[in-house]
């Protein structure tokens, strides 16, 4: 019988592992319902405060503001609220909370400036926010600039903190039960969370994943073949510092994932050598996970004593790749050979999972820079990068990497064209250069999108470039990434300096700082060109400036 169904070309690669079943719910009711398994042991504390909550206590206050963000605040079900905080044990209870009444979450970068804030308020029109105080003052200016008013509830980071009058104390909700019924059961199909990347092209947009895409990736990442993390019993429990920051999908995935696993979170607001190497001295962690250049600082700084690895059990290293020798280095500073390295590769459009090395991975020179295999129901496809409906390529072929899996996003926030740009034929482009060998295991070699990634974090050339434009010496711009020691990437911007007028890289350096979070300055550098390369239609050939000018 031959098929019919063109998924069962020979060159789409399917995942080795045995399918899951995904349930139909939500993503509170499959992490409370797993939480009672372990209710007493600790779920999450402060590295700065000390201050811890259980599981069972997660549970309660995390219901508890879910009827207060229902019964104070008189939000809805598909009401968007925004989160606008560093990594806190709170941010848990604030997701689980506002997750469970059946509301979307936003979240933002602490690190934002206020402009970069008033765009997504704008944007995802959220009905309410969660902060800290040493945050409001930028808050205050991107609701000025935003032109909103918004209810703020303050996360206080210690109990004597006087917060003002107009805004809520995070606490006084947490710690009061309300007897209101629960919140009406939701549908595995509702949006959950609208995280913000810039995809394949120009400025962030909302991508919306569903409470069944961040089930289905969650429980691709405890299938058979690929868990490693244990459960608590006895007196073991597995624990980790979380560094890598709630806001952006690879951290608020493993938090999710350390939740469904009853691992011991130590949240760390910023990274930080000191207090990193510090937690590491106390908590000895038994997972780490983190981007490259974590994995090069535990590698290479010297405070990093052996010893405070001595329980790690796994290491596991996303967003950019990692080669053999570094894995390498990384287990002579262990000083021990049965720390497992696992990598795994996926976008904020995928929750984020779509590859990850298994249970069978064997570390060798032959599989160096490999991002693993495919998450069971997951299945990929080799695109000629000009034709990504066309034939799919084979084995060791290079081409844009197009995926279909239960946890590939609904769309971006209202903005259909984008959405439909995003997908050929119902497979998402990834933006992602790559191939596959012929045991399956596969590579990401170049990036056809535009996105720049500095020290893992998403940085948009489209944004840095009406940020630039802006300013009043500056003509033309377009930015790209060039590579960077510290940083895997950096942006770099061209300019055209308008005609006659005078002009100062290192002014135009200082105006961006301001206007943008640390990590998007233009630490690659400026330089200055006569005309930037634009197709017909008038789009950067970010290509052509690579290739002319790097
Ligand atoms: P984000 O949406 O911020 O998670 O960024 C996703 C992008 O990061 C991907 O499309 C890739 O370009 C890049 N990326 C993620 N993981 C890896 C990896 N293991 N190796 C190389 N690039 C990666």
């Amino acid at each position: 019988c031959i098929s019919t169904n063109p998924d069962d070309h020979p060159n789409i690669l399917k995942s080795d592992s045995k399918d899951i079943v995904v349930p139909d719910a939500t993503l509170p009711e499959i992490i409370y319902n797993k939480m009672q398994q372990f209710p007493n042991y600790i779920a999450t504390e402060s590295a700065a405060t000390g201050k811890k909550y259980t599981f069972e206590q997660i549970h309660v206050k995390s219901k508890n503001l879910s009827k207060h963000l229902r019964h104070k605040f008189g939000l809805k079900e598909g009401d968007i609220v925004a989160f606008y905080m560093p990594n806190l044990p709170e941010y848990t209870i604030c997701f689980l909370g506002a997750l469970d009444a059946r509301l979307i979450v936003t979240t933002m970068n602490h690190l934002y400036t206020p402009d970069e804030i008033a765009i997504q308020i704008i944007d995802a029109s959220p009905k309410l926010i969660f902060t800290q105080s040493h945050l409001l003052n930028t808050l205050k200016s991107a609701l000025k600039i935003s032109n909103r008013d918004l209810p703020t509830i303050i996360v206080k980071d210690r109990q004597d903190e006087s917060i003002p009058r107009d805004t809520v104390d995070f606490f006084e909700l947490t710690d009061t039960a309300i007897d209101v019924p629960d919140s009406p059961p939701g549908n595995s199909a509702d949006v959950a969370i609208i995280p913000y990347s810039s995809g394949t092209t120009g400025l962030p947009k909302g991508v919306q994943l569903c409470h069944k895409n961040l089930i289905a990736n969650l429980l691709q990442i405890v299938s058979p073949d690929f868990k490693y993390l244990k459960e608590p019993s006895g007196d073991f429990q597995e624990i980790t510092p979380a560094v890598l920051p709630f806001y952006h999908i690879f951290g608020m995935a493993m938090n999710f994932l350390y939740l469904y696993c009853g691992v011991r979170t130590v949240a760390l607001a910023k990274f930080a050598p000191d207090t990193y190497i510090e937690a590491l001295k106390k908590y000895r962690p038994t997972f780490i996970s983190g981007a490259p250049p974590l994995v090069f600082f535990l590698t290479s700084h010297q405070d990093v004593k052996p010893e405070y690895l001595k329980n790690l059990r796994n290491l596991t290293s996303g967003a950019a790749p990692l080669g053999y020798s570094d894995e390498e280095k990384f287990l002579k500073k262990v000083g021990r050979s049965d720390v497992t390295i696992f990598q795994g590769y996926g976008l904020t459009e995928t929750s984020p999972g779509i590859t990850y090395f298994n249970k069978y991975h064997v570390r060798s020179e032959e599989n160096s820079g490999s991002v693993g295999k495919l998450l069971p129901n997951t299945i990929m496809k080799i695109a000629n990068v000009d034709d990504p409906r066309g034939e799919p390529l084979g084995v060791n072929q290079r081409g844009e990497i197009l995926i279909k899996g239960p946890q590939v996003m609904k769309g971006y926030y209202k903005k259909p064209q984008e959405t439909q740009n995003t997908f050929a034929d119902g497979w998402l482009r990834t933006g992602d250069i790559g191939y596959y060998k012929e045991d399956k295991y596969i590579w990401i070699s170049d990036r056809l999108k535009e996105l720049i990634k500095v020290k893992g974090y998403q940085v948009a050339p489209a944004e840095l470039e009406a940020v630039i434009r802006a300013f009043p010496s500056v003509e033309d711009a377009a930015v790209v990434g060039v590579p960077h020691a510290k940083f895997g990437e950096a942006p770099r911007a061209f300019v055209v300096p308008k005609k006659g007028v005078q002009f100062k890289p290192e002014e135009l350096e200082a105006y961006v700082a301001e206007k943008v979070a640390p990590y998007k300055k233009l630490t690659g550098g400026i330089a200055i060109i006569d005309s930037i390369p634009k197709n017909p239609a008038g789009k950067i050939l970010r290509k052509k400036i690579k290739e002319e000018f790097l």
